[in-house]
């Protein structure tokens, strides 16, 4: 962060915080949103933290979890409460997410926000709107940047169990376990600080991986004997999954997390794609390896974004019509995904 002295001076007094992550968060998004709560409390804030959706049941463990509001369909309350703190807010930190599109119907009242605004992220292409700012798109989690500017302020020591739990699930998670390309020496580093903090790795890993319903597991065997198809010429890989046939498993917010990847563990698969029909649109996964960019074709085609290996989007189409889209763009990329 650049101006870390105005920073230090903004979050020395004790004020009103208000934490917002992106819509249906995963575990760096809730992890680094509670972790950094934890924080805050620690140091005599009024912390609030929110999420503009619900999120996996799997995350449920995470310390602070109970105070989140979170907006839903059921109710109108958690938006009220959640744009008065906004508005009360001295300041609103904006983590997990660079497109202020990301928070659906909290965009205005962010934008609005008389507080001071600061963006915590990795991912690629932010948006300019805040005062503050700790960005690094070669960073793997949000959770690591929240553990580097704790550093940078030289308050490391207020990192309990609790708050370390957090972050290192965010650490965890958006590495892929510490498989993917973007698991340097950063990540192992800030996984043994947050360990000596008091994080337990196989205690993180149990609740976040190793939790599933039988339906949820159900779900993944239908898909990989029944959906996943590939299409060879192109070294690509697709799973589409109809509203029908994620209530045939009862599906729940984060049971479909994770599918994609099974498409880039064929050998030879260089693009692995997961749509899913999630009523209101339709819901975009998109993991790569190398150097093919799924960030450029969802921002292009799916009014998406993320990182170069990992990305997201939507489709307001139906499925089979998105479907057809996306097999209609892939000779765009053949000479990247053929050779
Ligand atoms: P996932 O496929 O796991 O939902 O998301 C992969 C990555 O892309 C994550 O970093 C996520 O934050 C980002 N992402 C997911 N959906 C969207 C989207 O609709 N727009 C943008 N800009 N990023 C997304
Ligand atoms: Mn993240």
């Amino acid at each position: 962060m650049k101006n870390i002295q105005a920073f230090k001076a903004l979050i020395d007094v004790p004020g009103r915080m208000v934490i917002i992550t992106h819509f249906k968060p995963d575990a760096d998004a809730l992890g680094s949103s509670l972790g950094l709560a934890g924080f805050l409390k620690k140091k005599g804030h009024q912390v609030t933290v929110i999420t503009p959706s619900d999120y996996p049941a799997f995350l449920s463990w995470m310390p602070g979890n109970s105070e989140v509001v979170a907006l839903s369909n059921e109710s109108k309350e958690p938006e009220k409460k959640a744009k008065t703190a906004i508005a009360a807010a001295d300041a609103v930190f904006c983590l997990d997410f660079s497109s202020l599109k990301r928070i659906e119907d909290l965009e205005e009242s962010v934008r609005k926000a008389p507080g001071k605004k600061i963006l915590i992220d990795h991912h690629l292409e932010p948006d300019q709107f805040a005062d503050f700012v700790q960005w690094d798109a070669r960073a793997a989690s949000t959770a690591g940047l929240v553990f580097q500017l704790i550093e940078q302020i030289d308050e490391k020591q207020r990192i309990d169990a609790n708050i370390a739990n957090c972050l290192y699930a965010g650490v965890m998670t958006d590495t892929g376990g510490f498989r993917h390309s973007n698991t340097t020496q950063t990540e192992f580093l800030v996984a043994s600080e947050l360990t000596g903090l008091g994080a337990n790795p196989s205690y993180v890993a149990k609740q976040i991986y190793d939790t599933n319903s039988l339906e949820r597991l159900k779900l993944t065997g239908f898909v990989l004997s029944k959906k996943l198809q590939v299409v060879p010429d192109y070294h690509t890989a697709y799973i589409t999954l109809t509203s029908d046939e994620l209530k045939q498993f009862s599906s729940q917010t984060g049971d479909t997390e994770g599918l994609v990847n099974y498409g880039l563990s064929i050998k030879g698969i260089k693009l692995s794609v997961l749509m899913y029909d999630r009523k209101e649109e339709i819901k975009l996964s998109f993991r790569s390896l190398g150097d093919f960019s799924v960030n450029e074709m969802a921002r292009k085609y799916f009014e998406g974004g993320g990182h170069k290996n990992a990305s997201g989007g939507t489709s307001r189409v139906s499925l089979e019509e998105t479907l057809q889209r996306f097999l209609k763009i892939l000779p765009e990329y053949k000479s990247q995904l053929s050779n």
